[in-house]
């Protein structure tokens, strides 16, 4: 029974009512129940008395009525008997002992005078009289009896139903009850427990993947302090000695830059350039290879003109704001006997620069510059 229940909180507090309201309910049936055995025990011993009573009022009656018929005759007797015209009549009425209804049975007419007989003066004899007298008493006992009879008997049909009842709720309903309400509690302990598993299987988790993701910050902040270390100058060398350019990767080329555009451009006197994407990078390193690739070195004018070209295509990355450079560049190129316009075309149609700006835009505007100056 107890597995058809569903292990809910609601139905627990519900059958936790339920068992409250057993409890109480089989109290006061036992309270009725031990009621009703008092009073049964009083009724049981007016009908022992009346039992008695009537057993005497009985052998009484048969006495004196024998003792009429063996005087009086058979006839005389029988005579007087019909000649009773009132009949007793009797009322039930009930009375209610603890909730029991129980008959109460009025009697009248059944005790008479000599006249309400009906049998005469006459006709009658002492033998007679004494018997009418017996059986009138025994009438009262019988319906005595017949009232405190039936009490008992209704008393004790309550009894039982009673004592029914309360067994049911004691070695039935309340067991039952207990045994829903235990099985409930249990699978609700289960649940309760399963959730906390569940939970805390959730909580080691998460916190396995946020020692992870520390960790990560951890090897992240690692990865940022190496960068972080590489403030000074000193670091930066070491950096540029790895010989490549830090912006597409090529390996960087050694170049001079001659006093007079060191000074009027504020780079170092050796600087590594990127033969790729034009990039500078300030290098003291000696051992940089000086050498241009080919496709580049062929576009360069010969001469110290070069090293002004090459400065003036890492200027046009920003031809706006270094608008006076670059002419500069382009003025000091031309004295030293470099072509830059020709020098341009000849970058901008090799496949092996890569700049990170339009050439063909830059030079077309470098053309407009050149004419207006
Ligand atoms: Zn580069």
């Amino acid at each position: 029974m107890a597995e058809d229940v569903k292990p809910t909180r609601k139905n627990l507090m519900a059958i936790d009512d339920r068992i409250e309201l057993s409890e109480r309910g089989h109290d006061t049936l036992e309270q009725k129940r031990d009621g009703l055995i008092m009073e049964f025990m009083d009724i049981l011993d007016q009908a022992q008395d009346v039992r008695e009573d009537l057993n005497t009022d009985y052998e009484n009656a048969q006495q004196t009525l024998d003792m009429a018929r063996a005087m009086e005759g058979d006839v005389a007797v029988r005579g007087a008997a019909a000649a009773l015209k009132e009949h007793p009549e009797i009322t039930i009425q009930s009375k209610n002992i603890m909730g029991v209804v129980v008959p109460q049975i009025e009697s009248s007419r059944v005790k008479k005078t000599i006249d309400q007989r009906g049998y005469g003066l006459l006709g009658s004899s002492a033998r007679i009289d004494e018997a009418a007298d017996a059986y009138e008493e025994l009438l009262e006992t019988i319906i005595l009896a017949a009232e405190v009879e039936t009490a008992m008997k209704k008393m004790l049909e309550e009894i039982e139903k009673t004592k029914r009842r309360v067994n049911a709720l004691e070695f039935k309903l309340l067991p039952d009850l207990y045994d829903n309400k235990e099985y409930i509690e249990q699978k609700l302990e289960e649940q309760e427990r399963e959730e906390i598993f569940r939970l805390k299987k959730i909580k080691n988790k998460k916190e396995a993947e946020e020692a992870e993701e520390e960790e990560e910050d951890q090897e992240d902040d690692s990865e940022f302090a190496d960068d972080a270390i590489v403030t000074t100058a000193d670091d930066w060398f070491w950096i540029w000695m790895s010989f490549s350019c830090r912006r597409c990767g090529h390996d960087l080329v050694s170049q001079h830059v001659p006093q007079s555009l060191s000074s009027e451009l504020n780079v170092s006197r050796s600087i590594g350039f990127c033969p790729r994407c034009f990039a500078i990078e300030t290098v003291v390193d000696s051992s940089l290879k000086n050498t241009l690739p080919p496709p580049v070195k062929d576009a360069l004018p010969t001469g110290k003109a070069a090293i002004g070209v090459l400065l003036l295509v890492h200027k046009l990355e920003h031809l706006a704001a270094e608008r006076a450079h670059i002419e500069y560049l382009l003025k000091w190129s031309e004295d030293a006997g470099g072509d830059v316009l020709l020098t341009l075309d000849r970058l901008s149609t090799t496949r092996y620069i890569n700049p990170p700006y339009e050439l063909d835009r830059r030079i077309s505007q470098l053309r407009s510059i050149m004419w207006v100056c």
